[in-house]
């Protein structure tokens, strides 16, 4: 990794004393900041107006309650957050994350991360993130339901369509979505579709967004792949999680030719050299909310490992879709040892920073998350513009769309690498290209 300049290094020296044990939020900062040095050489004005400073501090972060009754009648108690991170660009917008390991340095990293996702998608939207520490896992859909109620009841006074627009991420889905917009309607006696993306079909939402962070993941790795005179065709690829984003990379990567052999979620590995049987995996986890391990009992050429290490599976690409700091520098070795040319990131921060070096000095075509990734969030863009003029769109139009900027960002992260001197490295491309953008309207807005 590139070493800091003296500035940034005491800049980030400052979010590590004024941030104190949120470990990922230090992660995705230095992350960053590494790439920013040419930045302020090339705008000095940025230096001055002290925007890394100004970037690195959420304009605001709620911390609140969530009580809610089991199915037993016992008072349960969660902690909620959402960190509105920065709205240079739009309205604050970023998914919810119910998962027993948030916190507040989770949420921290998610939403720096995304306020350079969304500027990358070109799309009018700021940054943000939210999520609580409950635990989704084997709760009923009552609890699930009472659960969205409460959390609403206290988040509902910070949102709006032109403030704050929350939608899914780990734990999430379609069915949250629906009881927090129902709890919000409720609360606020507005029928008010633009404040929360990734609502069903019928009542708002936007066809492709549940496919939307998958296919997107696919259609980058596709414009990498283009770039170094390659294709998807034949490919074999392993994808890790089985939830919403690697299901939906495995249809895009079938699609398009592509062959996914091994699968995941956090108990175990499924391998089947035949290819995934992706119809199995969308009844298990999507229908019947069932775990892996149980695919093996379908197809006895199939292999679970419990406990099993994915990236041991050898693949010409990788797709880590299932959560931060999956793919240690130990894992990215034995990727690239085994023939790995391409690395698409469907989940944020799914590589270590150790991890994230063996991928460029191997000089393999390596996606960072806030560029691979931005599919999602960037659909859920297009469907606040459908809300906001009434209409809805077919899938073919909405799909080209999401294509048509994801190779945008692709080209936007390719070109930024190539005039700042480093061909190729898209973790430079992006962090620079989404940087830029926010400079220039935080610049342009005064001091704020
Ligand atoms: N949680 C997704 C992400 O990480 C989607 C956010 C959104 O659609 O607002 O980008």
């Amino acid at each position: 990794m590139a070493v800091l300049g003296e500035k940034i290094e005491a800049i980030y020296q400052q979010v590590k004393a004024r941030n104190p044990g949120e470990e990922e939020f230090h992660q995705a900062v230095k992350e960053v900041l590494e790439s920013l040095g040419p930045v302020l050489v090339k705008y000095p004005d940025f230096a001055e107006q002290r925007i890394i400073e100004r970037i690195c501090e959420p304009e605001r972060q709620i911390i609140f309650r969530v009580p809610w009754q089991d199915d037993k009648g016992q008072v349960q108690i969660n902690r909620g957050f959402r960190v509105e991170f920065n709205s240079a660009l739009g309205p604050y917008k970023g998914g919810i994350r119910f998962h027993p390991s948030v916190y507040l340095g989770i949420i921290k990293f998610l939403g720096f991360e995304q306020i350079f996702k969304n500027a990358l998608t070109g799309m009018p939207i700021g940054g943000g993130k939210g999520g609580s520490d409950f635990d989704p896992k084997g709760k009923s859909s009552n609890e699930i339901m009472r659960f969205c109620q409460s959390f609403m009841t206290e988040l509902a006074r910070h949102l709006g369509e032109h403030t704050d627009v929350p939608a899914g991420d780990i734990g999430v889905g379609g069915r949250e979505i629906g009881y927090m917009f129902g709890q919000y309607k409720r609360i606020t006696n507005r029928y008010e579709s633009g404040v929360l993306t990734g609502k069903g079909i019928g009542w708002g939402g936007s066809l492709v967004r549940t496919e939307a962070t998958g296919y997107g993941t696919v259609f980058f790795v596709r414009e990498m792949l283009k770039a170094r005179k390659n294709s998807l065709e034949g490919k074999t690829c392993v994808v890790s999680g089985s939830g919403n984003v690697a299901i939906y990379t495995i249809e895009k990567l079938n699609q398009l030719g592509a062959k996914v052999i091994a699968c995941s979620d956090s108990n175990g590995i499924i391998v089947h050299e035949k290819g995934i049987d992706l119809a199995l995996v969308k009844t298990l986890k999507e229908v019947e909310r069932r775990r892996i391990a149980d695919y093996a009992s379908y197809h006895k050429d199939a292999k679970y490992i419990a406990g099993g290490n994915i990236w041991e599976v050898p693949c010409e690409i990788a797709f880590p879709s299932a959560t931060q700091n999956e793919i240690n520098g130990k894992d990215a070795k034995t990727l690239v040892k085994n023939g790995c040319i391409a690395v698409g990131e469907g989940a944020n921060m799914p590589t270590t920073p150790e991890g994230v070096k063996v991928f460029l000095d191997a000089k393999i075509a390596y996606g960072p998350g806030k560029a691979a990734n931005a599919g999602g969030v960037a659909t859920s863009a297009l469907e606040m513009q459908q809300n906001a003029s009434r209409d809805s769109w077919s899938f073919e139009f909405t799909e080209k769309k999401l294509d048509e900027i994801m190779t945008g960002i692709h080209a936007t992260a390719w070109e930024t690498a190539e005039e700042f001197g480093a061909s190729g490295n898209y973790v430079l491309g992006a962090n620079i290209g989404g940087f830029i953008k926010v400079a220039r309207a935080m610049v342009a807005h005064g001091l704020i």
